[in-house]
């Protein structure tokens, strides 16, 4: 295949190479995380996207982590992604959520300057080797043999490629919704895209429609900031990632204010021209990040919600309502927030709107987020039916390092659920689907004690090295870590403390004579290492930043012992794969209502199949002793 013309723009310095291993399209947070990780695996890459100068634009929020996301942040940098030191280079609001919680489902997450994130994700790209950014519009795909050959872009020119990592976003098809106002676009002022849904149509794809919304925009200095409360950032900022020693932004207050009976009054009048309400829209949107009109007619009981007022950036004016996320027409916009405290003369810079875009059914991926159907196309991000910037960066990692592991020749890397919010997020996609936009939470995690946002290094670091996707400065920073972890740990494990000791800590030895070590003592509430260190000095030489993680595993050891054999099991269930031309018809015993449900799923493993509605014991048993026939049959053949 010849490769004609390729306009060459942006960030990177570009060569005259036109042919890469591996293409990404799309350049919002799936994206960088897949171009990146597949340049770190040393393949050549090339980030298609449409503007370059709108790479690592956040669409809606200006915030990185919360409640399960910030797990994927650590997840994400711990596999030496980019998402978790960009944002601490951004981050203008550090706040541990749930701080008062259980260390398994404390969420980092930080506001961040627009402009800063997108500068610095930039500029990270820019720094990358073996990548290469284009500034174009991917129209179709190109497939040679059933397999992925090239993209084809709007201006006719190609790329060869090996593997193709699709992550368009809200683009596919978007249309945005203003009260009865519609017209397309992948997000406000930028063009949707509207090629690749065809192409996906030709090559069998189920597309369906998803939906999202946004709040209008405000000029932070037609708020009145003195009559409405604060919200602090956290005196001592924790960053996200590994490699940052310190937040040297500066961090910044956002303002608190809530709806007033009036807004909903406002609201619930003219509820029939929110586009959600007047029927323009059918398809469906986040049940966790409703929109104000939403929250109006569900929650009707309620007379007021709570609108954290947040500066999108240092020197920008702007400020996102956080929580009135509205289609409704923009006068009405202009009526309801006038109500709301604070508001009373705000200026709307850009109005809210709704968003409805094509997605793919994720079932139609494999774990390693390549799809069934064309070897070689991988999807992630938005197009698999997720919301947020932190679902699309992991999603876009795993991709990214498979479609660079593919294009080498090498087997795919899968994630188990057992040891990942990202193996869980992958997991709950291409087993489940999805029937609204998915986002992460920590209870869909069932090993979330031992899954937790401290510990992301110790659980994905080692697989980063093993990959090759890591910097050299991460990898001894980390083995670094590592060894004094294991000296700490092994000190408090064999340090016992005396009777004299325990006096000067007010701790009352056991009546029955038994020692505990510190590290025992330690799973006691409101008892810390530096408190320790007081009354026995050598525990002093444990340095300050492992403090946390070992007294988080000194509370949780009973409970990780018995998880961790729950874990073992989950990780056996997964390793047993189940052929994708595995017969389920012919076996007698199983009931036809699950013959034909494991007929449409092609479970991939025994963990999948467990997962169908309706699955019992007997119904695995009877397929693990087929498993081991056709086993036993094959080996017979091949001996
Ligand atoms: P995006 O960040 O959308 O990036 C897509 C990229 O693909 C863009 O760079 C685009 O230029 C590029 N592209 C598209 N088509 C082509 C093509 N043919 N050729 C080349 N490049 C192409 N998330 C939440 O968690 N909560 C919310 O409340 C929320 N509200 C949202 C409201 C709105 C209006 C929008 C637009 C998004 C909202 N999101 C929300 C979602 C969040 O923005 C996305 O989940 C996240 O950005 C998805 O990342 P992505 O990488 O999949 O896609």
């Amino acid at each position: 295949m010849t490769v004609t013309h390729v306009k060459h723009l942006g960030l990177a310095v570009m060569d005259q190479t036109t042919a890469f291993d591996v293409v990404v399209i799309g350049g919002g947070h799936a994206g960088c995380e897949a171009a990146a990780a597949s340049a770190r695996l040393g393949a050549s890459t090339a980030l298609l996207t449409l503007a370059a100068d709108k790479i690592g634009v956040m669409s809606c929020n200006p915030a990185i982590g919360g409640l399960g996301k910030g797990h994927l942040v650590r997840e994400v940098d711990a596999l030496d992604g980019l998402m978790g030191r960009v944002a601490d280079q951004a981050g203008i609001q550090f706040r541990m959520l749930n701080r008062k919680k259980g260390p398994a489902v404390r969420g980092p997450r930080t506001q961040a300057d627009r402009k800063l994130y997108r500068e610095g994700m930039q500029s990270a790209l820019k720094a990358q080797q073996n990548l290469s950014i284009i500034e174009g519009e991917a129209e179709d795909l190109l497939i040679v043999d059933g397999e992925v050959a090239g993209v084809t872009l709007a201006d006719g020119s190609t790329i060869d490629c090996r593997s193709i990592v699709l992550t368009t976003g809200t683009f596919l098809r978007g249309v945005i919704h203003i009260g009865d106002r519609q017209f397309s676009a992948g997000r406000m002022n930028e063009k949707p895209s509207l090629g690749l849904s065809k192409t996906l149509e030709r090559f069998g794809f189920q597309l369906g429609r998803l939906k999202t919304g946004t709040p209008a925009r405000l000029d932070g200095r037609t708020i009145d900031w003195a009559g409405i409360d604060r919200q602090e950032a956290d005196v001592h900022p924790v960053p996200f990632s590994f490699m940052t020693n310190k937040i040297t932004v500066p961090q910044i207050a956002c303002g608190v204010t809530r709806t007033t009976q009036h807004t909903h009054d406002i609201i619930a009048a003219n509820i029939q021209r929110s586009a959600m309400y007047s029927g323009n829209i059918s398809s469906v949107g986040p049940r966790y990040c409703p929109s104000v009109e939403d929250k109006i007619v569900r929650f009707a009981d309620r007379d007021s919600h709570q609108i954290f007022l947040e500066p999108e950036g240092l020197d920008d004016h702007t400020v996102y309502p956080n929580g009135i996320s509205t289609s409704l027409p923009e006068e009405v916009q202009a009526a309801f927030i006038a109500t709301i405290p604070g508001l009373e003369n705000a200026t709307i810079l850009q109005p809210g709107y709704a968003i409805e875009y094509d997605h793919i059914d994720p079932r139609e991926l494999e774990q390693t987020l390549e799809t069934k159907r064309v070897p070689g196309l991988f999807l992630a991000g938005q197009i698999n039916g997720t919301t947020g910037y932190e679902e699309a960066a992991a999603q876009g990692l795993v991709a990214g390092l498979n479609a660079a592991r593919r294009a080498g020749g090498s087997d795919g890397v899968r994630f188990s659920r057992a040891d990942s919010y990202i193996g869980v997020l992958i997991d709950d996609l291409t087993t489940r689907g999805v029937s609204e936009p998915y986002r992460m939470f920590t209870s869909r995690a069932e090993f979330r004690l031992s899954l937790r946002a401290d510990n992301a290094d110790v659980r994905l670091t080692p697989l980063a090295i093993d990959l090759g996707c890591i910097s050299i400065e991460r990898k001894m920073r980390f083995e670094t870590w590592t060894l004094d972890l294991l000296d700490a740990r092994s000190l408090l494990r064999n340090t016992i403390p005396s009777r004299a000791e325990l006096e000067v800590l007010s701790v009352a030895p056991r009546r029955d004579g038994a020692q505990k070590s510190v590290f025992d003592l330690l799973s006691h509430p409101d008892t810390s290492i530096a408190e320790f260190s007081k009354a026995i000095p050598s525990l002093g030489e444990i340095p300050a930043r492992l403090h946390e993680t070992l007294e988080i595993e000194a509370v949780y050891a009973v409970y990780l012992e018995r998880q961790s054999s729950a874990a073992s099991q989950l990780r056996r269930e997964e390793e047993r794969l189940i052929p994708a031309d595995f017969d389920y018809s012919s076996l007698p015993g199983l009931s036809n209502e699950l013959k034909r449900k494991l007929s449409l799923a092609k479970p991939l493993s025994i963990a999948h199949a467990n997962k169908i509605e309706g699955m019992t014991p007997a119904a695995i048993a009877l397929i693990l002793s087929k498993l081991k026939r056709r086993l036993t049959a094959q080996e017979v053949l091949s001996a």
